[in-house]
């Protein structure tokens, strides 16, 4: 198994994901581990504030924004404005329930947080996955609220290595396929609710699912140039690696 991961700005469009499927193409027994789509996260935290804030008619609002755009890029991928994945309208719509019928309390802000955040990643991973199998690449998305389990801690949750081994693998189980996509960042507490592992946190998601399931290599793919051979807020000459 090798387990490549791909960050917001990889997949901020539908370039970006058809970028992904021309670096995956001719690879099997491969673990894709996607954070959410562009700047989507800090759109959700947006919806969180507005949440904690009583302000349901901005959640609305803005929830409304994060769904179009992504339908911008779905419509783009599947050639039709008027394509609909069943999946996504779903996990909009309980978005929507969730902040719209809920009252917030104080005392559980933070599992409200990641509860609204994750919605980032597992929607970026629904589309991705829908696309894939619809361009022949037969995979399996991989709910990853089940798969990793956390500490019982919120916004910034450990995850629990041996747990998530006997997790994962059942998750992957003996499935037909060999592509598997799941979701960075995201995670689920002992008590069953979601959990995340901290902004940026998709590289851990990433090095875990490769330590867990023994990879031969964890690589995480990049929308940049090359890599410079220092910092170059540091050091104005830093030179860029050719190879
Ligand atoms: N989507 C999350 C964030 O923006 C996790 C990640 O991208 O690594 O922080
Ligand atoms: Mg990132």
């Amino acid at each position: 198994m090798k387990v490549y991961k791909f960050g917001g700005a990889s997949v901020k469009s539908a370039e970006g994901v058809r970028n992904l499927k021309y670096i995956i193409e001719d690879q099997s027994e491969l673990f894709i581990i996607i954070s959410a789509m562009g700047k989507t996260t800090n759109a959700l935290e947006e919806v969180f504030d507005a949440m904690r804030k009583g302000d349901i008619a901005v959640c609305e609002a803005k929830i409304a924004e994060i769904k179009a755009y992504h339908y911008t890029t779905i419509a783009d991928l599947f050639g039709s404005a008027e394509y609909r994945i069943e999946e996504v309208d779903a996990l909009f719509e309980a978005l929507r329930n969730a902040v719209t019928t809920n009252k917030f309390e104080r005392s559980r802000a933070e599992e409200w947080y990641d509860h609204i955040v994750a919605y980032g990643e597992l929607v970026s991973t629904t589309i991705i996955s829908a696309f894939l199998n619809k361009e022949g690449i037969s995979n399996k998305w991989i709910d990853m609220r089940r798969a990793f389990l956390t500490e019982q801690r919120h916004k910034d949750a450990n995850v629990n290595l041996e747990a998530t081994a006997v997790r994962l693998k059942r998750e992957i189980g003996d499935s037909e396929v060999s592509v598997f996509v799941g979701q960075g960042f995201i995670g689920g507490a002992p008590d069953g609710t979601t959990t995340t592992l901290g902004r940026e946190g998709s590289d851990y998601s990433a090095a875990i699912v490769a330590n867990v399931l023994d990879a031969e290599s964890m690589s995480v793919w990049k929308d940049v140039d090359g890599i410079l051979n220092a910092d170059p807020k540091k050091f104005p000459d830093a030179r860029k690696i050719e190879r």
